[in-house]
């Protein structure tokens, strides 16, 4: 426990100009992230309202004690920063002439946009307000102010519902016969304190807050400013932990520890009149990356209203022309916010009465394209290196890159168009809820979340879509930034869309379309278009800005990277990609359709004979599938895996059969006709395991049939004879799955060299097929010593190793019991998706003591693990010698490779 630790930290000038800043940028892990570039800014001498910070861990002890309670001490120092903000303001919390108010707002290590909570405009009451009407001379913004104040408090801190407060506001719009809130004036606001305040006193549960209990058992909105920051403090405290918040950093893979941290801040109005503003800037484009300032501002608007989306706003280079002086100056911090981060930044300003405010800056997301040309424009621009461009790339983002596009040969009808906000095509049906986009995507069906905005609660919604699709904000409305982040298509602020959610339908205005819940429609995020209808999309190109970064990663990294391929036209893919070969051919796929009966007639012959003609066919197709692929990835090496599943999986399922069976009898068919459907019953019946996948698989069907293992050896050394003699390269590597004993690969290894070398004789044609074996079992990684002496290469499987070193089936965890598993932490990750550091340890042990006996051993991995980038740079630490994954993600495993070798180069530095 951090008991005697320091909780608090100022920024901000004091009182005569000086700075009396505590914090700075390298302290994310305790100011989070908004309070840790808030010091930086005020120690750049930016105009930062003052405030102060109170620590993440201070968050974690509030969560320590139960009930969660503020540790000891810290209302102490809480006081003592606040007499100190008062100081330096010269004006206090609360004072009826002339009241000090603070926002207090979430701000987490990690960026989690609108998870968590904030509380605007905290230090008034009914007293306090009059000395804001006396201070600003204007009764109307003190009011709003107020029930500003009330209604988010209520909500936030008081857990009252939301709609309570929206609702009298309408109702009072009606009333008052005005179309916005901004027509009602200062009366109409001061009659709206009185109706929140007693929302608040007939919905909120005194129960839960004794401590705002009238006389008459019922909640007073409090009126005491130090309740009302207390109570805020613990609600942003809170805030870490709702659903929402949760849900976020599991799909981000953030900690549940680190906490967030609480800033309270002076507050600054955007909305005191046409001389004031507020706004959101990026220092350029966050959506291609163009090197221009960015964003939307409103005038007259506190700072919400902007990333709700519920006014249209004007773009941010319009604001020299509206607010000169403010705007030349912002664009003065703009370009020293960059040249300082070094990066893209982007910030939250705000104008009161032409005095400019800095409220936020953070290195800005964006889209996986924007990241791409900013990177390399920063390079030429001389602000980074060419190592940093590499590093600074996040390989999962690519995968924006690697999304489907409108296929430009198609013919569609653009029916709406919106704001290009988040890249890529998506296709599905409409649903205008969260909840229906969560049920349709359970149920398999792909879905395009409809709403009107989106808010935080539609997060569920959001990640079970393929697409989002607003009719209202921004290009930083939360559905624009959310969807960024995910990497999925929206097209926002498609405003011809008139949705009526209830109804659940959506008018197309000019058009007679109506769109109801089921259709199916597609929208491109890359242009911001929407069509009737399933458009066809295409796969995309690495090409430009990509390829740029990935022929600079192709540099620096060590590890080589290949392409689990099947067919030919994967194979074309994965080179297309930039792989450097196939490092997995799984057989088994050659081995199904129409070739399915052949592999029966040879299982169900008895005898060695009968095997011959059946096996002579298999030899046949298989020498054309490998001439297929070998072609393909001519002068790269191509691993073929000799068939791996249990042999049961090519015969037809006992129970159909049983059921084809009875059918006959029941039809009177002859019993001399069912008896052969009878006999494969049996011998189906006969080859069925308790654990097929610890059975009768991998080199011990190789053990138990070798005309199979045989045919195929044959036929890898048949297709290269063939292709050479065509003078091309083929590079055939022959490797054995699921070797646990190095006795299996001598015999396997063995059986192989005599084909080989018969087909050396029979053909004239000289051959030199390395033979290896996939590491995927335990017992295989332990003793990787001595199998290494009879292998000319390892590929690791560790699919199979993950299964095997936990065993947990492959198959069912995730429907059955991984989810709980996650949720309730046992396990961190699935250990199928990124590698274990139990199995990570397997993979070491087997490099280093198989290079112990063979040093010039090749060492590769195959299993899912080689495109998952965190997974890659495991490997590159383990020292294997290449990785290979599906040819999507051959991009991905370049660049982690890369970033994998740049960050040891620099340890190793750092250490020397
Ligand atoms: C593995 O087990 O990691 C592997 C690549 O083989 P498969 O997934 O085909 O079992
Ligand atoms: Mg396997």
């Amino acid at each position: 426990m951090l008991t005697d630790s320091k909780r608090v930290y100022a920024f901000g000038k004091d009182a005569h100009g000086g700075n009396n800043t505590e914090g700075n940028r390298g302290m994310k892990m305790i100011l989070g992230g908004k309070g840790a570039n808030l010091a930086e800014m005020a120690n750049m001498g930016l105009p930062v309202p003052p405030g102060f910070t109170i620590s993440c861990q201070a968050c974690m002890e509030y969560y320590n004690s139960t009930p969660p309670a503020l540790p000891p001490g810290l209302a102490e120092d809480i006081d003592a920063y606040v007499a100190d903000l008062e100081s330096k303001m010269g004006k206090t919390l609360g004072d009826p002439s002339d009241p000090l108010l603070v926002s207090v707002r979430s701000g987490s290590p990690f960026s989690m946009p609108g998870m968590m909570d904030t509380v605007l405009n905290l230090g008034l009451n009914d007293v306090s307000v009059q000395g804001l009407i006396a201070q600003t001379g204007n009764e109307r913004f003190a009011w709003d102010s107020y029930r500003r104040f009330i209604q988010m408090f209520s909500k936030v801190v008081l857990d009252a519902k939301g709609d309570l407060f929206e609702n009298a506001l309408t109702s009072k719009r009606h009333t008052r016969g005005v179309a916005s809130d901004t027509d009602l004036d200062a009366a109409d606001l001061r009659d709206l304190v009185a109706e929140f305040k007693e929302i608040v006193a007939v919905n909120v549960s005194a129960e839960e807050f004794p401590e705002l209990a009238d006389g008459d058992g019922r909640v007073a909105f409090p009126q005491d400013v130090a309740i009302q920051l207390r109570l805020a403090i613990e609600a942003v405290f809170r805030s870490w932990m709702n659903d929402r918040a949760c849900e976020y950093r599991k799909m981000e893979r953030i900690p549940d520890d680190l906490g967030t941290a609480v800033n309270v801040q002076s507050m600054v109005f955007g909305n005191k009149g046409d001389t004031s503003a507020t706004g959101v800037a990026f220092t350029r484009n966050p959506a291609d990356g163009t090197n221009e300032f960015y964003g939307d501002f409103l005038t007259n608007a506190q700072g919400e209203d902007v990333v709700a989306g519920i006014r249209n706003t004007s773009p941010l280079h319009d604001l020299p022309k509206v607010l000169p002086e403010a705007g030349a100056e912002l664009w003065t911090v703009l370009q020293t916010l960059e040249a300082h981060y070094h990066d893209m930044c982007d910030i939250e300003f705000t104008i009161e009465q032409g005095k400019l405010w800095m409220l936020q800056t953070r290195v800005g997301k964006r889209t996986a394209r924007a990241a791409l040309k900013i990177a390399i424009d920063m390079v030429e621009e001389g602000l980074i290196t060419r190592e940093e461009a590499v590093l600074r790339i996040d390989p999962a983002q690519l995968d924006q890159l690697l999304h489907p596009q409108f296929d430009a040969k198609s013919h569609y009808e653009v029916v709406a168009k919106g704001l290009n906000a988040s890249p890529g095509a998506a296709v599905g049906e409409v649903v205008f809820t969260s909840a229906d986009a969560v049920e349709a995507r359970a149920a398999g069906r792909n879905v395009i979340l409809v709403r009107w905005e989106t808010t935080p609660d539609d997060l569920r919604g959001m990640i079970a879509a393929q697409g989002i699709l607003t009719s209202h904000g921004g290009k930083t409305s939360h559905a624009a930034v959310v969807a960024r982040g995910m990497g999925k298509p929206c097209v926002c602020g498609a405003e011809r869309l008139k949705i009526d959610a209830e109804k659940k339908q959506a008018i197309i205005s000019g058009t007679d379309i109506v769109l109801g819940e089921g259709d199916m429609i597609s929208i491109d995020g890359t242009t911001g278009i929407v069509v009737m209808g399933a458009v066809q999309l295409v796969e995309p190109e690495v090409s430009g800005d990509f390829d740029t970064i990935l022929s600079w990663s192709d540099e620096y990294r060590t590890m080589g990277v290949r392409a689990n391929a099947d067919t030919p036209d994967d194979a074309v893919l994965g080179r297309r990609f930039g792989a450097e070969g196939i490092g997995l051919c799984r057989t088994e796929h050659m081995f199904l359709g129409d070739r399915k009966r052949i592999v029966q007639d040879m299982i169900i012959s008895e005898d060695e004979a009968g095997r011959t003609a059946p096996l002579a066919q298999l030899l046949k197709v298989q020498v054309e599938d490998y001439l297929g692929i070998f072609a393909a990835m001519d002068g790269l090496p191509v691993t073929v895996r000799l068939l791996d599943p249990p042999l049961h999986e090519f015969l037809d399922s006992p129970r159909e059969l049983a059921v084809e069976i009875a059918r006959m009898e029941c039809s009177g068919v002859s019993p001399s006709e069912i008896a052969p459907k009878r006999r494969l019953l049996a011998l189906v019946d006969s080859m069925s395991e308790m654990n097929p996948m610890l059975g009768l698989r991998g080199c011990r069907l190789g053990i138990m049939f070798p005309e199979i293992y045989g045919m195929q050896v044959r036929a890898i050394a048949l297709a290269t004879c063939q292709l050479r003699a065509q003078g091309r390269d083929p590079r055939p590597e022959i490797m054995i799955p699921l070797v646990s004993v190095v006795a299996e690969l001598e015999t396997l290894r063995a059986e192989s060299e005599v084909i080989l070398a018969e087909v050396e004789a029979q053909e004239g044609c000289a051959l030199d097929i390395p033979i290896g074996t996939m590491i995927e079992l335990p017992r295989a990684a332990i003793t990787a010593d001595e199998i290494a002496k009879v292998a000319d290469f390892f590929s690791f499987g560790t699919n199979d190793l993950t299964q095997t070193t936990f065993g947990f089936s492959r198959d069912d965890i995730e429907s059955k019991f991984l989810p709980r598993y996650l949720e309730r932490k046992i396990l961190l990750r699935n250990p199928f998706e990124t590698v274990d550091s139990g199995v990570a340890m397997l993979v070491k042990m087997g490099c280093d003591l198989g290079r112990k006996t063979n040093p010039k051993i090749k060492l590769g991995v195959c299993g899912e693990h080689g495109g998952d980038p965190e997974s890659v740079k495991i490997f590159h630490a383990a020292g294997l010698t290449y990785v290979s994954c599906s040819p999507y993600r051959v991009p991905l495993a370049r660049l982690a490779a890369a970033q994998a070798a740049l960050s040891e180069k620099a340890t190793a530095s750092d250490n020397r």
